[in-house]
């Protein structure tokens, strides 16, 4: 369970000295809205834009998202603020498409045990995403990035965004001591996902806080609303004083 082992992210990105911090909305839907979120992240120095164009919904009826378009949208956004992109990959059979796009392939949690995309994802040179399964176990969740490792990909993150458990008052329950374990039995950074894993906006500072306080080695913030990004920057600025905000 220990042979996981990486130095780099991505090439140029030394996310050892530097946290991950990925921010953008759940599915791209327009060109202006992206280019706002990535302004704003240029400007706080978060470096990942994320954004989706095949989108795993619970409900056939709910928007898919915008497939190569929205990948297009992503890739010339991200450029443009000199940003990395995120964005999720559903199938083996859209792997290349999506790797000639953007820099970090999302696993998303609904897709954390389907172990042929895990095998495909580790062909590829690309940094893989790889979200923690809703009733996924740790032990688990290090298999799953070993089918990746294994394939020949490193360069993989691991993204708590949180488990069912009987609680309902909270979309999933955040696992926070997923992050002190995940850092004991492998050197794969670590970051977490506040906005899944809460489901509601105003928990999502609180649960950003304490999940850098247990170690975590950077943030997912799903962003929907000006006003929600516009408190993702001051979190950066009282959490994170060490990082200039240029951002008023
Ligand atoms: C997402 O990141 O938009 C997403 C669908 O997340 P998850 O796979 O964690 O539910
Ligand atoms: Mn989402």
């Amino acid at each position: 369970m220990n042979s996981l082992q990486v130095s780099k992210i991505i090439p140029s990105f030394s996310w050892g000295s530097e946290k991950i911090f990925i921010a953008g909305p759940c599915a791209i839907e327009n060109e202006e809205d992206l280019e706002h979120v990535a302004s704003v992240l240029e400007a706080c120095q978060w470096k990942f834009l994320r954004g989706g164009a095949f989108k795993p919904r619970t409900s056939p009826y709910s928007f898919q998202g915008l497939g190569e378009e929205g990948l297009k949208l992503l890739n010339r956004v991200s450029q443009k603020y000199h940003l990395y992109s995120v964005s999720e990959v559903l199938s083996p059979e859209e792997v290349p498409l999506v790797a000639e796009y953007v820099d970090v392939l999302q696993i998303g949690s609904r897709n954390a045990q389907n172990f042929s995309l895990l095998k495909k994802v580790g062909e590829c040179k690309k940094s893989i995403l790889l979200k923690r399964g809703m009733m996924m176990k740790l032990e688990e969740f290090l298999l799953a990035a070993e089918y990746i490792a294994e394939k020949g990909n490193p360069n993989i993150i691991l993204c708590e965004r949180g488990i069912r458990t009987f609680e309902t008052a909270t979309r999933n329950t955040l696992d926070l001591s997923a992050i002190p374990y995940l850092k004991e039995h492998t050197s794969l950074p670590i970051i977490v996902d506040p906005s899944h894993a809460t489901g509601k906006a105003s928990y999502v500072t609180p649960l950003a806080k304490a999940a850098l306080s247990c170690g975590a080695d950077g943030l997912m913030i799903e962003v929907l609303f000006l006003g929600l990004l516009k408190r993702q920057v001051q979190l950066r600025k009282r959490v994170l004083p060490l990082f200039p905000v240029i951002v008023e």
